[in-house]
């Protein structure tokens, strides 16, 4: 098996290193090409993990990262498409770069939109000389070279495929918290989502190699990892060992160094009660679950295609309810999905008030390409969208306010992340995943795990100070 490398965990010295600066593994690679590349991601955490790791392989190629497209020799965005205005913002960002490649800039399109796109992106922009969807970035060695050659055109466009994205090296952004890819792709067939175009079908990674890029992660001074995957619960290992994602959870929170594990995002179909177990046997797994529920009526979701009710959803939530330690809950919701009555939404503003979600993320529902709902009747006005996510916000941040203050007393666990301008004053993440800020003596907190206790709240966090440890 390759050694896996990760080359962003000297910033845990230096959290403030630039991205330009040459990280020294550069030096043992086999550099075939010198150049320097930008790139730029939008959407989701794994689009941002993917990069990390698009970039690591240009690092390995003999690449230097840069901070702008100007010093850039190979521009590159990662893309989104899963609503209208983020495909909108990716062509306006490449109108901005038209005229790079007469002075000899490279530019590339990865990820959604390059795949839902496909070729005819080099019509409708043809300065873009690479394409590549997230299904064939195992590929992107070979797609490399031929741009390096010249090529003027080249594409790499699969969306059947059973293998996964492994790289040797990582260039991981985030000091604190090492995201970690263990399913692409999805099966499942939302009616609004293109997803499982763009990403192509399920495809788990060995639990080994899993392991090992953890116990890795965990050498070079990680103590928190994220696996990501769109639904990371429907995880179906390919070794022998066959192991469930809860068993995966649970050898994972062992590994020494590991304090945390957090995993997103969870479908609820396939959430059961082996991961509420293994919640309850390791504390080191956190006691957060981002479970979707997009809407809550039954009829909107049969619509949708999620298969489940709002009853089986309930019956899900309960299950979390009775897990040993408080677990956060957050959701994503869709409103104004085709046909979607008054009745409807207000079936989903009672769900919020059934469940008091600790955040919840909304959309208004956008018709996407490809997608069975993008030709169904009924659309809603675009007013009316707007009218009902407000809504939706506004009996949110009641919910949430009310749960944030009924914390104030509470002791939480913080892993730091982030130091504030204030003086004395730090933030970072319980294992729940809330945002705590607290206030320390302490001449440096950043990476550390220290108990806060909660004092009061903003209207998305809680603020605390930290218990001097006895
Ligand atoms: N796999 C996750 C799940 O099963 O819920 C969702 C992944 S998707 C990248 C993130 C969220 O985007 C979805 O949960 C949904 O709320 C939202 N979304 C997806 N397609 C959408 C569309 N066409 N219009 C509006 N929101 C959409
Ligand atoms: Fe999209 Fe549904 Fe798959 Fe989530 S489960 S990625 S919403 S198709």
């Amino acid at each position: 098996m390759s050694r896996i490398i990760d080359i962003r965990i000297e910033a845990l010295a230096n959290p403030t290193a630039s991205v330009t600066e040459a990280p020294a593994v550069i030096a043992h690679s086999s550099a075939s090409v010198h150049g320097t590349f930008f790139l730029e991601t939008f959407g989701c955490q794994m689009n941002e993990h993917d990069s990390e790791k698009v970039a690591g392989l240009l690092l390995a190629r003999g690449y230097q990262q840069v901070g702008t497209p100007e010093a850039a020799g190979l521009i590159l965005y990662n893309t989104c498409s899963i609503r209208e205005k983020a495909a909108q913002k990716v062509f306006s960002r490449l109108g901005e770069y038209r005229g790079l490649k007469g002075e000899g800039k490279k530019i590339g399109l990865l990820g959604c939109v390059a795949q839902q796109e496909g070729e005819d992106i080099f019509s409708r922009a043809p300065w873009v000389s690479l394409v590549c969807g997230s299904a064939s970035y195992r590929k992107l060695p070979e797609l490399l070279a031929k741009v390096e050659a010249g090529e003027q055109r080249v594409a790499g466009l699969d969306n059947d495929t059973d293998e996964t994205f492994e790289t040797e090296i990582t260039r991981r952004d985030n000091p604190w918290r090492a995201y970690l890819t263990i399913i692409e792709g999805c099966d499942k067939a939302c009616a609004y989502c293109v997803v499982p175009f763009t990403r192509g079908p399920e495809r788990s990674r060995d639990s080994g190699r899993i392991l090992v890029e953890l116990k890795q992660l965990a050498d070079f001074g990680y103590s928190e990892v994220q696996f990501l995957g769109q639904t990371v619960n429907s995880y179906a290992d390919p070794s022998p060992r066959k192991m469930r994602f809860s068993e995966l959870l649970i050898e994972a929170a062992q590994v020494p160094g590991i304090r945390r594990v957090r995993f997103t995002t969870s479908h609820p179909r396939d959430f059961t009660l082996d991961i509420i177990a293994a919640m309850n046997s390791n504390a080191a797994i956190c006691n957060h679950v981002h479970l979707p529920v997009q809407s809550g009526s039954t009829r909107v979701l049969r619509a949708m295609q999620r298969t489940y009710s709002r009853d089986e959803y309930l019956e899900k939530i309960a299950m979390i309810r009775c897990a040993k330690r408080r677990t956060a809950i957050t959701t994503d919701v869709i409103v104004g999905f085709p046909g979607e009555t008054n009745g409807d939404f207000d079936e989903t503003l009672s769900l919020l008030d059934e469940v008091k979600y600790d955040g919840v993320f909304s959309f208004k529902y956008s018709p996407r390409p490809n997608t069975s709902a993008s030709t169904m009747p009924d659309a809603i006005p675009e007013e009316e969208k707007s009218r009902r996510l407000a809504l939706l916000q506004e009996k949110q941040r009641v919910i949430q306010s009310e749960t944030l203050q009924s914390l104030v007393g509470e002791v939480y666990e913080v892993h730091v992340d982030g130091k504030s301008k204030k003086e004395n004053s730090w933030y970072g993440h319980s294992s729940c995943n809330r945002v705590v800020s607290l206030t320390s003596p302490a001449p440096d907190l950043l990476g550390r795990y220290v108990k806060a206790r909660v004092t009061g709240c903003t209207a998305n966090s809680l603020v605390g100070e930290q218990i001097p440890i006895s």
